[in-house]
């Protein structure tokens, strides 16, 4: 029954049950973690065969390049024509660097503040710094801009993207808006992807003329379903838009390969790439090679990323589906939560009632349950609802799962007695 149409008695004999619910599941010393979304031992088992690869006697690139040398600061055209294909970016706009694009994103940021960007007159530490923040979005990125000191400004984040009219009432007024962090498909956590009018505004909306979008289509080929969407020609189209320079295209195959092997990608207009180019010529002779050679091989061609990716669907599709049917099965009656069904990427966005994520989060850890912390998936880690969870279905074996997520289930209804109740 909604617990909205409860009356307090019928709601009191609800909790009743729940607690003795949560003593038994308090009483199975669980100990289980649904925090990162990290892949399964046994999707990282499918790319095992890299370990061997590219072999005692094979080291050259395409164009005779000795991998094992320096040198090469772009990375093997080999392996970028294949993620150009797949990230929607001319391979000659594309490098392939080291194993995080995280990393990228890092020094994008500190560049920009010490150096300033290829169109910036001073340095933005120069003055104050602030990033439009699509929330709920990804920690680590908010984790960046906080950790040098970048005001963080949140925008609502709606089914097709970020909200454009929110973002370029915010630019248009502030030069001090310097950036802003975007996931276009499969976001985190929302799963979210960006209709190609959001993604038009946003190419198109006034700005500093330092503005940059830290495109981070990190789940661009991670479908669950039969296709991944078609990537937009971002590049192009920021181009044609009149702002060239605007948009740093992220990418690695950190959840396709091995997740702390891999390689990372970051295209950008000609400019931006001389630009980091320079910047990062005083940090490394080049990447390594070697590893985005094997990975070359291993892959051979964009569709054969687009079939390793059919496998590792194999393997995770069957766990978001269990996670789904649980929340169905133990939530919808209740209509106290929702949460999103994503067609791809690692997430579950999960929404409680307005006050109650802190307490379902604290409830599922004293049963052993790990949870991301409330308010992650926000700047500042501050969810001005307390009521958004992440769920990372990925990394626990479904038995697990399905313990897990009917013990958070139990929770999120304790909690929301508590909420209704108070
Ligand atoms: N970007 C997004 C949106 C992510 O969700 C993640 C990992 O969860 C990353 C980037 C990390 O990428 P990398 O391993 O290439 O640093």
């Amino acid at each position: 029954m909604n617990y909205h149409s409860k009356s307090a008695d019928q709601l009191r004999a609800t909790q009743d049950e729940l607690r003795k619910l949560y003593e038994q599941l308090q009483a199975a010393g669980l100990e289980l973690d649904l925090t990162r979304g990290k892949p399964a031992p046994e999707q990282l088992d499918l790319s095992n065969e890299l370990l061997a690869l590219p072999g005692d006697a094979d080291f050259r690139a395409a164009d005779g390049t000795d991998t094992r040398n320096y040198g090469g600061v772009k990375g093997l055209l080999e392996l970028r024509e294949i993620f150009g294909e797949l990230l929607a970016v001319d391979p000659a706009d594309l490098i392939a660097f080291g194993n995080s694009s995280l990393e990228l994103m890092h020094h994008l940021t500190t560049f920009a503040i010490i150096k300033g960007t290829a169109d910036s007159t001073q340095p933005w530490g120069a003055g104050p710094v602030k990033f439009l923040c699509p929330a709920p979005g990804y920690d680590r990125h908010f984790a960046i801009t906080e950790h040098y000191g970048i005001e963080m400004i949140p925008v609502p984040m709606n089914p097709d993207g970020p909200d454009v009219a929110a973002c370029a009432a915010l630019t248009a007024a502030d030069p001090s808006i310097k950036g802003m962090w975007a996931v276009p498909t499969y976001s985190n956590p929302t799963g979210v992807t960006f209709s190609e009018e959001v993604t038009r505004g946003l190419l198109s909306m006034p700005a500093a003329d330092d503005f940059r979008i830290y495109w981070d289509n990190a789940y661009a080929v991670h479908t669950l379903v039969d296709a991944a969407p078609t990537p937009l020609p971002v590049l192009e189209m920021a181009a044609a838009a009149g702002n060239p320079n605007r948009v740093y295209v992220l990418g690695s195959t950190s959840k396709i390969t091995f997740a702390g092997a891999g390689v990372a990608f970051l295209g950008s207009s000609k400019a931006n790439m001389d630009w980091f180019c320079k910047n990062i010529s005083f940090a490394t002779i080049g990447p390594d090679k070697v590893n985005q050679l094997r990975h070359a091989k291993f892959f051979g061609s964009a569709d054969g990323v687009r079939e390793h990716m059919a496998r590792h669907r194999a393997i995770i599709a069957p766990k978001f589906k269990l996670v789904l049917d649980i929340l169905d099965k133990r939530l919808s009656e209740s209509k106290v939560a929702s949460w999103s069904e994503p067609e791809g990427g690692y997430f579950i966005s999960l929404d409680v009632p307005d006050g109650a994520a802190k307490r379902t989060i604290a409830l599922a850890k004293e049963a052993g349950i790990a949870l991301t912390a409330a308010g992650s998936a926000f700047p500042y880690r501050n969810d001005p609802h307390d009521r958004n969870i992440r769920l990372a279905p990925t990394l626990p074996s479904t038995a697990d799962l399905e313990v897990a997520m009917d013990g958070v289930a139990t929770c999120v209804l304790l909690a929301a007695t508590e909420t209704l109740l108070a």
